[in-house]
């Protein structure tokens, strides 16, 4: 074969190879892998056509046939290839179809006319493509690259010089594979150039496309060349930094603004991701624009390069107002709407935080704040001025208290301090003080003066209790038992305090079973005559000796029944049981003295009370004159137009109805001018300081008092022969307490009566 053959397939080859590993570069070359492959393809003509010429019997229907598919192939694979060139597309369908019209129509040339018809064929069908080519790439709409242009006319003289070898038979193969290589190579080139021209092209788009869509994004987009400068910044970065170049941005901004605690992290991150040990980092940050207002930033970072060098991209979100948001939530729920000031959340958080063993100086001090009858207070001037007090109180308490100790409003009437304590809770005695002192002046409220009283309990970390929860129950249980002493106290945790909480859970389970066992029962106290000392009438009170523990004291078991709606259970068994009694004594005596049964605010405000009343009478047969019933201040304080009705429907009945504990709190005198009552009594505490002048004197207003709208008078805790004389001259018609008789047991009660009887002194 002579070497101008073998020069026309190395070309093929080598071109064709050129042409297919571009595409495998740039995949979006794909008119290279068409064009490659057909110069592959093509590569197997010079070869057949050697094996046919220099073996002439063997080769020649084999050769036919194997010319006639490259020559198919060669031409379908070209039509691919400009199509692609010229953004066409062609079906498989149709590439099929060329394929087998051209193979078959040269096999068929072949045939009948000889390889030179055959080669006649093939030269038309090759330059016809270059001429379609020529028209799809030089379309006047059509902006071709110079190279791409070439591509059609090169095409065309490929096929014309097919026919020097129809021309000039078996002597123009060789000029024919030599001008034919020349022109392959020039086609290659073209190709190749046209191929780098498209991939410069499309880079170049990528790149304006990236560039448009980092200018116009609203996320900040930076990249730095590790900790040393910023290459690039996009408008939106400028824009949340308040600067407008990238110079301004570095020495103005970030490097100022970056506080130095946290430029080591920022370095590390940035270091991290340069050498390859992390992929990415996101990060929050409070920075400051260049304005001086406060930004809230999300930076997330991840490896990138910059001209050929390792870069760290940063995406830059501007959190300012989703931060702000979560701030006011935050604070929301850690805070109290009413005064400011931390709520309970807080202060368990607090506590949580602080009660970590092995901490250098762990011990603290947490004191429990009850502002002392708010309840009344606010029932009484109502709820807005009830607010004004507890703004006045939180205020009035952050103020005197030292700054780096914690105040907070728990809920309600409650507040809570915590200090870090020294030496033996000193703390706790200057904050005590402190809050003591605050106290003991009046709030201005809404251009009134309010004194306040408050229980508070101490709780010491860790003496008290070691987890937060047992602290908090440890001051709560004290600040309850500081409750026990009038005015502003205070008590220390103890065990005991704690006991005494738990013991009232308990407490309450066992009055339900003592309701129904009937271990309540009545003592009775006389009253007796200022002036003659004699008998004028009972007080019931009730008593409960439980099983195992003793006497419990009726203001203890009296408060569980109101708290557990067991009052109205236990109200109806002890009024039914004083009318019981009554009826004894009726019967044994043939007459009896008045006998007065307490009533709890939740009895009286019970609508049906005055029906429940006039059933128990007409059951145990008690004549409503024998019948009083004390109420307190609270019920009317509750519901003044409810207490009022019932009052008058029992006083309609004949029942006598006192006013218990006058004196302790409101002592409203509107209230008392509006209830229909027989009777006031005046509570032991306004009665135990007689006979000084003072107490005298209101014990004395009092009587003047009682006497204007018509009302008996009671003095209540009489010990004394003194506090019984000067009662007496203040104005008080009767009087009750342990100078006369302690509650006695009906049976004691009795031989009272029977004194009574022999004298037959009773009105009754
Ligand atoms: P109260 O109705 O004001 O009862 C008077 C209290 O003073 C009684 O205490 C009585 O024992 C006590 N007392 C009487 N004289 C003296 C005295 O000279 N010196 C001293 N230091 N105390 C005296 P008690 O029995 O412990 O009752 C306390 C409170 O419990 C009562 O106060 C009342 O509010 C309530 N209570 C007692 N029994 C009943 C009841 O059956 N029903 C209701 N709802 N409450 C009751
Ligand atoms: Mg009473
Ligand atoms: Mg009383």
């Amino acid at each position: 074969m002579p070497y101008v053959l073998i020069i026309n397939a190395a070309v093929s080859l080598i071109m064709g190879v050129a042409l297919v590993l571009v595409w495998r570069k740039d995949r979006a070359q794909t008119f290279t892998r068409y064009i490659g492959f057909a110069n592959l393809v093509q590569l197997w003509v010079p070869v057949i056509y050697g094996g046919m010429r220099y073996n002439m019997n063997a080769w020649q229907t084999p050769g036919g046939i194997a010319l006639s598919v490259v020559a198919g192939a060669y031409t379908m694979l070209l039509i691919l290839g400009t199509a692609q060139l010229a953004n066409r597309t062609l079906s498989r369908s149709v590439a099929t179809i060329i394929f087998i019209s051209i193979a078959s129509i040269d096999a068929i040339a072949v045939a009948w006319g000889g390889i030179y018809v055959a080669q006649a064929a093939m030269g038309t069908f090759n330059t016809l493509v270059g001429v379609l080519c020529t028209y799809w790439l030089w379309k006047p709409n059509a902006t071709r690259s110079p190279s791409e242009k070439l591509v059609g006319p090169l095409l065309i003289l490929l096929g014309l010089v097919q026919f020097i070898f129809v021309a000039y038979k078996l002597d123009g193969a060789e000029p024919l594979a030599a001008i034919g290589a020349v022109l392959r190579v020039a086609l290659g080139l073209v190709l190749l150039n046209a191929a780098l021209d498209r991939s410069t092209m499309a880079a170049h788009q990528m790149r304006r496309r990236f560039e448009r869509l980092t200018e116009r994004s609203l996320q900040g987009i930076l990249i730095s060349l590790g900790n040393r400068s910023i290459v690039y910044a996009n408008p939106a970065c400028l824009a949340i930094y308040g600067v407008s170049s990238l110079e301004e941005l570095w020495v103005a901004t970030v490097a100022r603004t970056i506080p130095v605690a946290e430029r080591a992290t920022v370095s590390n991150i940035i270091a991290q991701i340069e050498t390859d040990q992390i992929s990415d980092a996101s990060y929050e940050a409070e920075r400051i624009r260049a304005d001086g207002t406060h930004l809230w930033l999300r930076f997330h970072y991840f490896p990138s390069e910059w001209d050929g060098a390792p870069a760290v991209q940063v995406l830059i979100s501007d959190e300012t107002e989703r931060h702000k948001a979560t701030q006011a939530l935050v604070h929301q729920a850690l805070h109290d709407e009413l005064t400011g000031l931390p709520n309970r959340a807080s202060m368990i958080k607090s506590l949580r935080t602080r009660c970590v063993p092995d901490q250098a100086n762990p011990s603290f001090v947490l004191i429990l704040i009850n502002l002392d009858r708010f309840k009344l207070f606010n029932e009484a001037h109502g709820p807005s001025m009830g607010d004004n007090v507890l703004k006045a109180v939180g205020s009035a308490l952050r103020q005197v208290i030292p700054t780096h100790c914690e105040v907070m409003r728990l809920a309600g009437d409650e507040f809570a301090l915590i200090s870090a304590a020294h030496g033996k809770g000193d703390h706790a005695v200057e904050m005590v003080a402190a809050v003591k002192q605050l106290l003991g002046q009046p709030f201005e409220v809404a251009g009134q003066e309010v004194f306040v009283d408050a229980s508070l309990g101490i709780a010491l970390y860790p003496n008290s209790a070691r987890d937060a929860e047992s602290l908090l129950r440890a001051a709560n249980a004290a600040m309850h038992a500081a409750k026990l002493t009038p005015g502003t106290s205070y008590r220390l945790a103890e065990k005991a305090f704690e006991r005494g909480s738990s013991n009232a859970l308990e407490q309450e389970q066992s009055l339900r079973v003592a309701i129904e066992n009937e271990e309540i029962y009545l003592v009775y106290q006389p009253k007796v005559d200022a002036r003659t000392g004699r008998l004028t009438s009972f007080e019931a009170l009730a008593r409960w000796n439980r099983p195992d523990v003793g006497d419990v004291s009726p203001v203890d078991f009296i408060a569980a029944a109101e708290r557990t709606g067991l009052i109205s259970t236990l109200g109806t068994a002890l009024l039914r049981r004083a009318c019981h009694q009554i009826a004894a004594w009726n019967k044994e005596f043939g007459t009896c003295v008045p006998v007065a049964v307490n009533v709890s605010p939740l009895q009286l405000l019970d609508p049906r009370f005055p029906n429940l009343v006039a059933q128990v009478l007409e059951e145990s047969g008690v004549l409503p004159k024998f019948l009083t019933l004390e109420i307190t201040e609270s019920s009317a304080v509750q519901n003044l137009a409810q207490t009022v009705t019932q009052v008058d429907q029992l006083r309609a009945m004949g029942v006598h109805v006192a006013m218990d504990d006058f004196g302790t709190g409101f002592s409203s005198l509107n209230m008392l001018r509006s209830l229909n009552l027989h009777t006031v009594k005046i509570d032991r505490g306004l009665i135990d300081p007689l006979p000084l002048p003072n107490a005298i004197a209101v014990v004395r207003a009092i009587c003047q008092l009682a006497e204007a709208l018509h009302l008996h008078v009671v003095a209540e805790g009489v010990e004394t022969t003194e506090q019984a004389e000067a009662a007496q001259l203040a104005g008080c018609g009767e009087l009750q307490g342990y100078l006369y008789a302690k509650p006695l047991r009906p049976e004691h009660a009795a031989q009272w009566m029977m004194s009574m009887a022999d004298t037959r002194s009773t009105n009754y």
